[in-house]
């Protein structure tokens, strides 16, 4: 009798996993799927399995609710190491320290999300998530000509919930005395909800869980499209769905057509590649997506006599950006270069004059003991970088009715990404946003020019 109960009781459990709801197989366990091979055919097809197309799986899969036959939700990625991902050589910084609304609210929605993020992510029987958030406000300095914008963007930060403070350099001095303050006129400093974390724990977090769930996931790239057009107002089709997505088998010609009834763009910096794969009608994909990789450069260097412990992510009045790398003396940082200097994107190799030349002198200027420093390593990713306005594109696209975009956030998507795919989940779920409204990132400022700009890219 025993036996029966505990059967009954075990079944009722199964019944509970959302794998089995969709009435196909049984509980997945979490990070692997037993068949690697795309489906025939998946409800949603998500391009890219970063942390942006890892957080709209999940999202979807929470805001699906307790259907009966669950959402097939099919994450493709060509690259199962993430060699060039840019969520895993991003810097892992989270700040509220934005010049648009939006992404100020979005900066919020995350923090929050990752305070809590094992209620969130955590699935049964799995150790819990650590991921070794480390708490530090952002530390933006102003020259007396970006004073005055400076101290209107914290303004609008705090009108949206964020604890940000302004310090004259006095107080600046006072608080952080290993600073030169030459030509620093204020200061804006981030006292909640800022600091750095291990973007790589976030992504599998996020992807163990969708698994979980019952997102599918897939190695292969999406090299092409079957697209049915719609040609109601005359000359020329005026829009198209996407019917199949040509998924590549790695290695290999051989491609499997995946019927789907939406697709979302989470493919980061080839996000704008993607739109000119085989099969898509150019004509419908102007204006073109305007987002393309752009090489970043992240050294990192040891320095005993450096600002130590209470050292924040500095982002200088020269654009150079440093934060502490653990707790032995090491840091890390960077600087976005001229548009005119952009490095070539072609490889992923590292420029290292460009430290010696640009950013060592800006950092020794900013923190005199930096002038001692010991460099310890590199490497170099790729931002989503959006050239219209340095903001991400979400949203439907205007002419391929069944294509959503989720890209371009030029060097702040890893912590938009929480509030990124709960966005994108709520739109093609409920057809609206609910919790932030993103209508802004939308693809009209393309088309109709009006860019969204952001002024704290850094
Ligand atoms: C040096 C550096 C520092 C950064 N620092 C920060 C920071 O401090 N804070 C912050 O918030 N952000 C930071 N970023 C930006 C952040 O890393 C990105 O905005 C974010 O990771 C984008 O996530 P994603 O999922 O869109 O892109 P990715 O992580 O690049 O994922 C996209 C995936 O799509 C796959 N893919 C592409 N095309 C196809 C295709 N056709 N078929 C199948 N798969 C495809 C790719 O292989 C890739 O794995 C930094 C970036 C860099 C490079």
């Amino acid at each position: 009798e025993l036996g029966q109960t505990l059967e009954r009781m075990a079944q009722t459990l199964r019944d509970q996993l959302p794998a089995s709801r969709s009435g196909e197989r049984g509980w997945v366990p979490p990070g692997t799927h037993p068949d690697p091979r795309p489906p025939d055919e998946a409800d949603v097809v998500v391009v890219g399995g970063g942390v942006v197309g890892w957080s709209v799986a999940y999202w979807l899969k929470v805001l699906e609710g307790r259907r009966r036959h669950g959402m097939k939700v099919l994450v493709v990625e060509r690259d199962p190491t993430y060699s060039r991902a840019s969520t895993v050589l991003s810097a892992g910084g989270i700040r509220q320290q934005f010049s648009l609304r939006e992404n100020i609210q979005m900066s919020r929605f995350s923090a929050s999300f990752l305070r809590d993020i094992n209620e969130h992510l955590g699935v049964p029987n799995e150790p819990p998530i650590d991921i070794q958030f480390q708490p530090s406000g952002y530390l933006f300095l102003a020259s007396p000509q970006n004073a005055a914008a400076l101290e209107a963007t914290v303004q609008l930060q705090r009108d949206e919930g964020a604890q940000v403070t302004l310090l004259s350099p006095t107080q600046l001095k006072t608080k952080f005395p290993w600073i030169n303050t030459e030509d620093v006129a204020v200061a804006s400093y981030g006292l909640e909800d800022e600091g750095w974390f291990d973007p790589w724990t976030l992504l599998n977090a996020f992807r163990r869980k969708a698994i979980s769930l019952g997102v599918q996931s897939c190695s292969g790239e999406v090299r092409g499209f079957v697209t049915s057009t719609n040609h109601m107002m005359p000359p020329g089709p005026s829009s198209a769905r996407i019917k199949y997505v040509h998924v590549y088998m790695p290695d290999s010609l051989e491609y499997q057509p995946v019927a789907c009834a939406i697709v979302v763009n989470a493919a980061g910096a080839w996000a704008g590649k993607l739109l000119e794969a085989d099969g898509l009608p150019r004509g419908l994909c102007r204006p073109s997506l305007p987002i393309q990789p752009r090489k970043r450069y992240v050294f990192t260097w040891h320095c005993p006599n450096g600002p130590g412990l209470s050292c924040p992510f500095l982002v200088d009045t020269s654009g150079a950006y440093f934060r502490r790398d653990g707790f032995a003396g090491n840091y890390l940082g960077g600087m976005s270069p001229p548009e005119e200097e952009e490095p070539d994107p072609s490889d992923l190799s590292v420029d290292h004059d460009y430290f010696q030349e640009q950013i060592w002198p800006r950092l020794a200027r900013r923190v005199p003991a930096f002038e001692s420093l010991r460099v310890r390593g590199s490497w170099a990713g790729y931002y989503d970088y959006n050239t219209f306005d340095q903001n991400g594109v979400l949203g439907p696209h205007p002419r391929l009715e069944n294509l959503f975009l989720a890209a371009g956030f030029s060097g702040h998507g890893l912590q938009h990404a929480p509030a990124t795919g709960r966005a994108m989940a709520e739109l093609l779920i409920k057809g609206r946003y609910e919790t932030l409204d993103l209508r802004r990132l939308g693809w009209d400022r393309l088309v109709d020019g009006e860019p969204l700009e952001e002024h704290a890219v850094v």
